[in-house]
């Protein structure tokens, strides 16, 4: 494993910073107070190839690794957290799946305009009754000639309001053991029967888009199975594996944005007739913050290095996405502590990158769930 970025890993990075600073950064508080979400750099990503960087050029992508996705997610959620839930769920959550397990004429019809940026995907994995417990699930398609017909409804899922299509997960039968075979189905958000509300009042992450989605009498063709029907559960956790890298990316980069602005602010507050990062008290958890964030992006940088080698990741992915969430929960919390009242208050974004990490501590698995899957590798 390479410790130092290849010339093309840092010109990607040093590109993804140069066009957050311009095009998203600057909206950040905004979209925050309004929850909005930013067309405009969603488009202008996919004309500078974003939003396909981990998939081959003969599917509309750049051809890039997974270490190289992650560098652009932490560059884009350092800019503004929700846009960066937003970008690595597109990509994750919305295209890979697409990516991993589709035929070739899904890729073609699905995946090519995603990689493009011309269209975004969603994953509905989650419902009011089966979050952690996906087994849980309850939305059910049942074949009826050549199509499935879909109903159930799914909460929380990212993109869906902007999306072309939902891969929606559904119960399509029993094992013999009585347990539900989940599958999961390519459904158009513009299918009869579906109904997409985006009307969350989230705590964070509010430049990214949530919707709930529900499925009545949904029909779809039966070639929009995605995948092996009897393998759909195994397809997700392979899904969300990829994607904890992702989230933990993220994370690693409101992080470094709640790092960088405290150290800022230390240098400039005056207290005591001296600047404030002269006290040890806060030296140490400058110290401490940065140690963290190091500590976390080599664990999101080697979690991708194992993907894109083609070894087992999932215990890495997890050991990333949780120690990276809960990194930068801490960081920003200690962002606020060494602004004082200044960062008890909106202007100073601290408090944005607090309420922004407390997501990734939730979503693509619990902080108890990675902690479950770590002890499940370990062979508890
Ligand atoms: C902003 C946002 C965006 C999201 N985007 C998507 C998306 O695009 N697609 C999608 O499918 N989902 C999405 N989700 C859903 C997200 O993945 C779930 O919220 C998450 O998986 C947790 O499920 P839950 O909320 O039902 O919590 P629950 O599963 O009900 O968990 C509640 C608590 O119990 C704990 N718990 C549960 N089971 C165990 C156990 N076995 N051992 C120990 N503790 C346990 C949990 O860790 C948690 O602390 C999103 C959620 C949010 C908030």
């Amino acid at each position: 494993m390479n410790f130092e970025l290849t010339k093309e890993q840092q010109m990607l990075k040093d590109m993804v910073r140069s066009f957050a600073e311009k095009e998203i950064k600057p909206y950040a508080q905004e979209l925050d107070k309004t929850s909005g979400f930013n067309e405009q750099a969603f488009k202008k990503m996919g004309e500078l190839g974003l939003l396909g960087i981990p998939f081959p050029e003969e599917y509309g992508g750049s051809g890039g690794d997974t270490v190289s996705y992650a560098i652009a997610v932490e560059e884009i959620g350092k800019a503004c957290g929700g846009t960066g839930l937003s970008y690595a769920a597109a990509i994750s959550l919305g295209a890979s799946p697409i990516f991993y397990f589709g035929t070739e004429e899904q890729k073609q019809e699905w995946l090519v305009p995603m990689a493009k940026g011309e269209t975004l995907g969603s994953f509905g994995l989650t419902e009011p009754n089966a979050g952690s417990d996906a087994g849980g699930t309850r939305t059910k398609a049942v074949l009826d000639g050549d199509e499935y017909v879909i109903n159930g409804e799914k909460c929380w899922i990212t993109n869906a309001g902007f999306a072309r299509q939902i891969i929606v997960t559904a119960v399509t039968g029993k094992k013999d053991n009585g347990r539900s075979i989940i599958s999961a189905i390519i459904v158009p958000a513009d299918a009869p029967g579906v109904t997409i509300s985006c009307n969350y009042d989230k705590m964070g992450v509010r430049a990214s888009n949530t919707c709930e989605i529900v499925l009545e009498n949904v029909r779809v063709p039966k070639e929009n199975l995605l995948g092996d029907s009897q393998k759909g559960f195994s397809q997700f956790l392979y899904t969300l594996d990829g994607g904890r890298i992702s989230i933990a990316a993220l994370a690693v980069g409101i992080a470094q944005a709640a790092l960088e602005k405290a150290l800022q602010y230390a240098k400039e507050r005056v207290q005591f007739g001296q600047s404030i990062s002269k006290f040890q008290a806060i030296q140490f958890k400058l110290a401490d913050m940065a140690t963290e964030v190091e500590l976390a992006r080599n664990l999101v940088h080697k979690s991708a290095w194992l993907k894109d080698q083609g070894k087992p990741f999932g215990k890495e992915a997890a050991m990333a996405k949780l120690f990276a969430s809960e990194t930068s929960f801490r960081a920003s919390n200690q962002a606020i502590q060494i602004h004082g009242g200044y960062g008890y208050m909106k202007e100073y974004d601290v408090e944005r990158f607090l309420r922004d990490a407390k997501l990734l501590e939730i979503g693509e698995g619990t902080s108890e769930i990675q902690r479950l899957v770590i002890a499940r590798h370990l062979g508890c």
